[in-house]
């Protein structure tokens, strides 16, 4: 990575905050998936406490294609737009049942582009969900953009506010080295949340203000 390059300065003072988690490590890919898909759209305290009421009552992908739609919602409601969450829960379970005879880890022998492409078939399921899947289930080489990241792309002048995914992905993956992703997604994710928040971000604890055009244009 480039040294004094803004997204290399964000990622090195968030690597000397505190731990960030790899909070994947404890489920099993589809738990993942379904983790992820709870995620959207949401704030990580009532994704993580819709998580864990759908692991409550729901741990497998049989369980997931055994259960009612409104069960799953009623268990996931605290993480918002349940209904949808739990329809695109049902079409990934019935996908997997179908194509695979409900084993993931067949579907995830193959390699990123035709898993990516398969994914991206199921309703319910956009370019940033199956990107984090992939990077947790077989740790494919990407950074998803996910809202925060997107936000300081922008703000930092990298991309227009209508930039799409994949240029929003690209771009960025041009600054950060494969085995690098992985850990640069989480730190951007967190520097967006404790520091260049949507409103009123931290800007006076920024490291990259001299870079930022937001911060010329509207705090400054
Ligand atoms: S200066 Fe402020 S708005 Fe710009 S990147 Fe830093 S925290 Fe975000």
């Amino acid at each position: 990575m480039m040294k004094n390059d803004p997204i290399s300065l964000i990622i090195e003072k968030m690597k000397k905050s505190d731990e960030h988690e790899e909070w994947w490590e404890d489920y099993t890919p589809f738990q993942n998936l379904m983790g992820i898909i709870i995620s959207q759209r949401t704030n990580m305290r009532n994704g993580l406490n819709a998580f864990r009421g759908l692991l409550s009552k729901f741990k497998t992908l049989e369980d997931i294609n055994d259960a009612e739609v409104s069960e799953i919602e009623q268990v996931i409601k605290c993480a918002g737009m349940a209904k949808a969450k739990a329809q695109t829960m049902k079409n990934v379970a019935r996908y997997i049942t179908e194509m695979y005879g409900g084993d993931l880890s067949k579907m995830l022998r193959k390699n990123y582009n035709d898993i990516r492409n398969e994914l991206l078939e199921i309703k319910g399921i956009g370019c940033k969900t199956a990107d984090v899947f992939l990077m947790v289930a077989v740790d494919a080489k990407v950074v998803p953009i996910d809202t925060h990241i997107h936000r300081i792309l922008m703000r930092l002048g990298f991309i227009r506010n209508n930039a799409s995914y994949e240029d929003a992905r690209s771009i960025l993956e041009k600054k950060i080295p494969p085995d690098e992703r992985k850990i640069a997604h989480i730190l951007l994710i967190k520097f967006g949340r404790e520091i260049c928040r949507a409103t009123k971000p931290f800007c006076q604890i920024c490291p990259v203000p001299r870079y930022c055009s937001y911060y010329k244009s509207v705090i400054k």
